[in-house]
């Protein structure tokens, strides 16, 4: 217990106006699912927070009905420029709704809501900004020659980052011509419906955007409608396996994000100081729910005595508690199931023998919880070290050449991420190059931008997400766009296997 008490700073929830019952988005008005309705809680509390329709299979196919209709009937045929109009004022009333949201998505799903307001809603509005600032530039932006939409988009969103996910997806889509039809996660639903509101206020054309509520089943006839052109999906690798065998053969194209398990190399010649907080963010942000979380610390054999140290001694000073306080730096697990996960990998990789250091924090009552967890001792062929946690565990292992560095790091099936700790701009440059990872960050960790493309290799999926690569994922063009081969070299190599 550290001699520096915080006295409570909780976000006030009055903002929120949550309704006690919440309807499917189609063809822009709110409606009954004709499924099961099922309830959304607050993970940190358990509490019931609203009920939220399921859509069936006859919901799936309305939804992408008025899509196809919005598509055939308004935003295929409207200029980039108003396209561009309307992703501008989504974005300003991203913004002008902000407080709210950080709100909602705190509660929903877990979240601390320093991140919540500080990171995912401002990324969220930037990501609409971006985008619309592409919507009248497709002609003549290196895309191709007459790039034009696809036509529906199906889009399925994991719980992690559920509103930051939602305009990664909608953002470019929306920008290029095409309509969506898209199912946030069962767990955290409520800030795609808050959304669907905005969407309303914006005032876009009925059926541009429409927001369908469910779980796998719900996605399962979404990605599998005959009538999406695209299917966009993130989330677990398993899964992202059923969807591409499911669109295998047909004329859909496709992107997944998926998994990772990335490796942070600190060499001796870091800045710890830095280091330190950039393992502890890699980690340890948003609980660990990050598909690219650095879950893998790889660190320099003679200096893996002091980084342990001072990690235990920098943990020690986290606060885990209510997400809706503003001192809050760990918040609560997304659901019971994925506590039920972490807790089980964790068993395994203490009884495969690596060494477990759990910080010494109070638990609340009530919720889904996991204190910030350290393994060290662990090597490469431990579960620890070669599956996705998806929670706040580290595994520490150590190197002692560079060589050695990237064939641990490459030895996984992901390939989604990669963190890069030295003085030497040469080394991080060397190391970099021969790294299989989509995102690769220097002296630095899980930091994101609308203009810069993110996607995986290997297990990690493929498409990118933001830049231009993003918006080229939803467009057809009548010959190949040459100039869009990514320029970093280590992507260039994977994108032409
Ligand atoms: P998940 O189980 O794969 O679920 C993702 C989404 O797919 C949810 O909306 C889920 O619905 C839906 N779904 C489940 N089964 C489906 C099926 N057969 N067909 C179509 N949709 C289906 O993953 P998760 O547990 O929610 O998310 C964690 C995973 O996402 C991690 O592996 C993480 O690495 C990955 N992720 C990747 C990225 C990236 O950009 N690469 C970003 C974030 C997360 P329900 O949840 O309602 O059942
Ligand atoms: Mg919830």
């Amino acid at each position: 217990m550290s001699f520096l008490e915080y006295a409570p700073a909780p976000e006030s929830q009055a903002i929120l106006n949550l309704r006690s019952e919440y309807g499917l988005f189609i063809d822009g008005e709110f409606r009954e699912g004709h499924g099961t309705p099922f309830a959304s809680i607050s993970p940190a509390t358990e509490k019931h927070l609203t009920t939220i329709s399921t859509a069936d299979g006859a919901d799936v196919d309305a939804a992408v009905a008025a899509a196809r209709r919005a598509y055939d009937r308004t935003w295929s045929r409207m200029s980039g420029a108003d396209r561009g109009k309307y992703l501008f004022r989504i974005a300003r009333l991203v913004q002008e709704r902000s407080r709210e949201l950080a709100v909602a998505e705190s509660l929903d799903n877990g979240k601390p809501i320093k991140e919540s307001r500080d990171v995912d809603v401002p990324l969220v509005a930037a990501w609409f900004f971006y985008y619309a600032g592409w919507a009248d530039k497709l002609d003549h932006a290196g895309l191709g020659a007459n790039p034009a939409s696809l036509g529906v988009a199906a889009q399925v969103i994991p719980w992690n980052f559920p509103l930051l996910m939602l305009a990664w997806k909608i953002a470019p889509a929306l920008a290029a011509g095409n309509t969506v039809v898209l199912k946030p996660a069962e767990t955290t639903s409520l800030t795609a419906l808050l959304f669907a509101e905005i969407v309303q206020q914006a005032d876009l054309p009925p059926g541009v955007v429409n927001i369908i509520t469910g779980a796998g089943a719900t996605g399962v006839a979404l990605v599998g409608h005959d009538d999406v052109d695209a299917v966009a999906f993130t989330g677990s690798t398993p899964v992202g396996r059923a969807i591409a065998k499911s669109v295998a053969g047909t004329h859909k194209k496709v992107t997944l994000e998926l998994g990772g398990k990335a490796a942070n190399i600190v060499f001796d010649d870091a800045p710890i100081d830095q280091a330190i907080e950039g393992i502890v963010n890699g980690i340890f942000f948003n609980q660990g729910h990050v598909c690219c979380a650095g879950s893998r610390l790889l660190v320099q054999e003679s200096i893996h005595d002091e980084v342990v140290d001072r990690l235990k001694s920098r943990l020690s000073t986290l606060r885990l508690g209510d997400p809706l306080d503003k001192n809050t730096d760990i918040g609560a697990i997304n659901s019971s199931a994925q506590l039920d996960r972490i807790r089980a990998l964790s068993d395994i990789g203490e009884a495969e023998g690596a060494e477990r250091w759990t910080a010494e924090c109070t638990i609340p009552e009530n919720g889904f919880w996991f204190a910030p967890t350290i393994f060290t001792n662990v090597s490469t062929s431990h579960r620890i070290a070669q599956e996705e946690v998806f929670g706040p565990v580290l595994s520490v292992l150590t190197f002692r050449t560079p060589a050695e560095a990237i064939a641990k790091a490459n030895n996984t099936p992901f390939g989604l991420s990669a963190g890069i700790w030295s003085d030497k701009g040469s080394r991080i440059l060397a190391v970099a190059d021969k790294l299989r990872a989509g995102v690769i960050w220097a002296n630095t960790f899980n930091r994101f931008d609308p203009a810069s493309p993110f996607g995986g290799y290997k297990e990690s999926g493929y498409g990118r997400e933001g830049g231009r690569h993003g918006i080229a994922s939803y467009l057809k063009t009548a010959a190949p766009a040459a100039a869009l081969e990514p320029t970093r070299k280590s992507v260039t190599k994977g994108a032409a296997k």
